[in-house]
């Protein structure tokens, strides 16, 4: 991928005042926490690496500012009851999971890089290339991920005989 692509998030930790969604999975799953206790989950936009942000430094301070936050809005007493804590950051990303810069998201859907402007299903610059996935058209997201497959198969010259190999 090029340096000139722009990636999700450009913005700097927000530890004074992170924004997060949270998600409460036994809700909808109980067998996420042993019984008696709760899961949370909680996603924070942070920059991805190129930003300089040194996550062995980091992730301790913006986890424990993320739980103050929620302590003093939507769960109060959080961390009293907190028994286990685990966080992942762009670091494990790029490391684990080989994420271009640690970017979570790929690329960011801005106007010049949305729509027809995304990476196409089928490459322009090398033969036989093809692309499917959230930093290609449509996009990020579970649906857009699966609609790109949808796409691909539109241009894949050779789809009919490797349907019928599955
Ligand atoms: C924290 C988080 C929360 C999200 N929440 C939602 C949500 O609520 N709803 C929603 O719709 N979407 C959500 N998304 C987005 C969604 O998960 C992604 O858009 C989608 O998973 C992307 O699918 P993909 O197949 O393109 O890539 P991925 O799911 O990232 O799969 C790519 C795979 O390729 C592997 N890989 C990378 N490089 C190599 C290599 N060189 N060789 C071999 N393997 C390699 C990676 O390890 C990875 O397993 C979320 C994403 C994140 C990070």
């Amino acid at each position: 991928m090029s340096d000139r692509v722009i990636l999700w998030t450009r913005v700097t930790p927000q530890v004074a005042k992170p924004s997060v969604t949270v998600h409460y999975l036994i809700a909808t799953d109980p067998a996420m926490a042993p019984p008696g206790c709760d899961t949370f989950y909680v996603l924070s936009p942070v920059p991805h690496l190129q930003s300089g942000t040194d996550w062995a430094v980091q992730a301790e301070p913006y986890r424990a500012a993320i739980a103050e936050a929620l302590e003093q809005t939507v769960l109060p007493g959080l961390r009293e009851h907190l028994t286990v804590s685990f966080v992942t950051t762009p670091q494990d990303f790029q490391d684990n999971l080989l994420s271009y810069k640690g970017a979570a998201f790929g690329l960011e859907p801005l106007l010049l890089q949305s729509a027809w402007f995304r990476p196409h299903n089928r490459s322009e610059d090398v033969k036989n290339l093809y692309m499917v996935g959230a930093s290609t058209h449509p996009g990020a997201g579970i649906p857009g991920v699966l609609m790109s497959a949808k796409a691909l198969e539109t241009v894949l010259p050779d789809v009919a005989s490797v349907k019928r190999r599955v």
